[in-house]
C-alpha cells in the first residue's frame, strides 16, 4: 500500500578520485571542497525542513560517497535525523567502492545507521577492470563483501557491468552469486557522449558490442539468475526474493516523490520536479547566501504524468496500470502476440523480451512504432 505522505531522501555525493572513462554522472575529481559541500547539503536539507512529511528511504549515491571519512558521513546522518522525520525501519543505502571498504570502515558505516550497501564491483576480472580504470581489484571486491558480512550488513547489493571487451559474463555472474548477494543490478556499459569511452569510439580504438550480442547477454543473465532463485523485477535489477528489492530506487520505478540534496540532484513530489545546478561551488554559494540551488524546475501535466508513470512501469516486472496505456485492445493483443507484454489483473507486464526493448515499449503501446521483428 502506498503511503502518500512518505518520500525518499537521495543525496548526491558528487566526488570520485578519479573519472573513469565511460562516466557521465556528474562528478568532479576534486576532494578539496567536501567540507564545504558537507556544510552546504546541511544547509539544503533545512530548507527543506517540514516540506516532505516522512522519509521511507535515505540514499547516499554518487560519485563515490564511500570517499567521505567517518566525521562528514556523521555529520550529515546527524543531520538528516534531526532535520527531518525519518521512519525508523527506513532502508538506508550508501554507495561504496570497494577499494574505500577496510573492516573498519563497513563498521563505521553500519554504526552510522546505513543498513544497506551497493558495492561498485563492476566485475571479478582485473584485466576487465583496468580497461573501465577502476582503482579496485577483483581480490579488494570479495575483501568488501567480507567486511560488509563481518560489519553485520545483510543487505548487501553488488553492481555488475556487462558488454565489455574480452569479458568472460558467466564467470562474473557465477562469482557474483556465490557471494549470495540480496541484490544485485546489471548494467549494459552504454557509451554516453562527452566520456572517454566516447571519444575512443569516435577514434575507432574502442567497439561496443553488437546490439545481437548485448542482447544475448541480457538474456544469459536473465536464465543465470532466475535459474538460482533471484527475482528480474526491474530490466537491470535482480532480487534474492521480494523483501530485497532496492525501497529507493523503486520509488523512482512507481513514480512516488523524493527529495534529492546535492549538487545536480532531482527531485519530485508527485507533480512537480525540479533540479539543482551542476557545479559544486555554484551550489556551495548558493546555499550560503541562504537560497534554493535550484537549475529548474517543471510541472508535469496530467498527459506527462501518465507518460511517466508508463514508461517506468514497463521497465519493471510489476508492469504499468492498464489505465495509463493509451493503447486499444487490438494493439495490445497484437503486442501480446509478439510476446512483449502480458496483460493480467488491470496491469500491463513487460515479458523479458519487452523488458529488452523497455525503452521502445511505451512508444508501441501508445501506436507510434512498430513492434521489433
Ligand atoms: S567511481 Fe562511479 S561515479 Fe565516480 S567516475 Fe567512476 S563510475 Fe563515475
Amino acid at each position: 500500500m502506498t503511503d502518500p505522505g512518505a518520500a525518499g531522501l537521495y543525496i548526491h555525493v558528487p566526488f570520485c578520485a578519479s573519472k573513469c572513462p565511460y562516466c557521465d554522472f556528474f562528478s568532479i575529481a576534486a576532494a578539496g571542497m567536501t567540507d564545504a559541500w558537507c556544510a552546504a547539503v546541511c544547509r539544503e536539507l533545512d530548507l527543506y525542513r517540514g516540506s516532505f512529511p516522512r522519509f521511507k528511504t535515505v540514499y547516499f549515491g554518487g560519485g563515490t560517497p564511500s570517499l567521505l571519512s567517518e566525521r562528514q558521513l556523521g555529520l550529515l546522518m546527524e543531520r538528516v535525523r534531526t532535520s527531518v522525520s525519518v521512519v525508523g525501519d527506513a532502508e538506508c543505502t550508501i554507495e561504496v567502492n570497494p577499494d574505500d571498504m577496510s573492516l573498519e570502515k563497513a563498521r563505521v558505516l553500519r554504526s552510522l545507521g546505513f543498513n544497506r550497501l551497493s558495492i561498485g564491483v563492476q566485475s571479478f576480472d582485473d584485466g576487465v577492470l583496468g580497461f573501465l580504470q577502476r582503482r579496485h581489484t577483483a581480490r579488494q571486491s570479495l575483501e568488501a563483501v567480507e567486511h560488509a558480512a563481518a560489519a553485520g550488513f545483510e543487505n548487501v547489493s553488488l553492481d555488475l557491468m556487462y558488454g565489455l571487451p574480452r569479458q568472460d559474463w558467466q564467470a562474473d555472474l557465477a562469482q557474483a552469486l556465490r557471494l549470495q548477494p540480496a541484490h544485485l543490478s546489471c548494467y549494459q556499459l552504454t557509451i554516453k557522449p562527452g566520456t572517454v569511452f566516447f571519444r575512443m569510439q569516435q577514434e575507432n580504438s574502442l567497439s561496443p558490442e553488437s546490439e545481437d550480442t548485448l542482447e544475448q547477454l541480457f538474456l544469459f543473465a536473465d536464465s543465470f539468475l532466475g535459474g538460482a532463485g533471484y527475482q528480474h523485477y526491474e530490466v537491470s535489477n535482480y532480487a534474492r526474493d521480494a523483501a530485497c528489492e532496492a525501497r529507493h530506487n523503486s520509488r523512482y520505478w512507481r513514480h512516488l516523490p523524493y527529495l534529492g540534496l546535492g549538487p545536480a540532484a532531482h527531485s519530485f513530489d508527485g507533480h512537480k520536479r525540479w533540479w539543482n545546478v551542476d557545479s559544486v561551488q555554484g551550489y556551495c554559494r548558493l546555499l550560503e547566501d541562504g537560497a534554493f540551488p535550484l537549475a529548474d524546475e517543471e510541472t508535469l501535466s496530467v498527459e506527462q504524468l501518465r507518460l511517466e508513470r508508463l514508461m517506468l512501469g514497463l521497465r519493471t516486472s510489476r508492469g504499468a496500470a492498464l489505465a495509463d496505456v493509451g493503447s486499444d485492445e487490438r494493439t495490445l493483443a497484437q503486442l501480446e502476440r509478439e510476446g512483449l507484454i502480458t496483460v493480467r489483473s488491470g496491469r500491463v507486464v513487460p515479458t523479458i523480451r519487452g523488458m529488452l526493448v523497455a525503452d521502445r515499449l511505451p512508444l508501441l503501446l501508445e501506436g507510434h512504432e512498430n513492434a521489433p521483428a
